[in-house]
């Protein structure tokens, strides 16, 4: 097992941008590979095989940190035959490393001293769910 490069990790997203059809923008590139460059070079391919076959393209979206993360504990569930290097892979990925798994962070480069946004990771779409179904809820009655 060995730790993705990043040339190989940048090809494999290439992949995925033609089998999806989506080109992400390099913002979203960039936080990829730092949330995942740690992680295996199998566990990634894989992953990314799995969006390949399953992910759906219904907001026309390039998969984001947290389908990432489904990805690769769906095929971690396939294989039975994980290293520990894998295991520990995705104990690592539990916490977001962007926004140290809040949910939310300051983005500085948007506007002078930095707008509070929803991170892209699990926990932060979750709030950011959350807070549209809190609207939603607010039209309807
Ligand atoms: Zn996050």
């Amino acid at each position: 097992m060995s730790i993705i490069s990043e040339m190989v990790f940048y090809e494999l997203i290439r992949k995925l941008e033609f089998a999806l059809d989506i080109k992400p923008k390099n913002e979203q590139l960039e936080i990829l590979h730092e949330r995942f460059k740690n992680s295996s070079e199998r566990i990634i391919e894989k992953a990314i095989d799995y969006l390949i076959d399953n992910y759906s393209n219904k907001y026309n979206k390039f998969p984001q940190v947290s389908e990432f993360i489904e990805a690769i504990r769906e095929v971690g569930k396939e294989s039975p035959d994980q290293t520990n290097e894998d295991l520990e892979g995705r104990k690592v990925l539990f916490t977001c490393q962007i926004c140290r798994g809040i949910g939310r962070f300051i983005d500085e480069k948007k506007s002078p001293g930095g707008v509070e946004v929803f991170c892209q990771c699990e926990k932060g779409q979750k709030l950011y769910d959350n807070r549209q179904a809190y609207f939603e809820a607010r039209r309807i009655k």
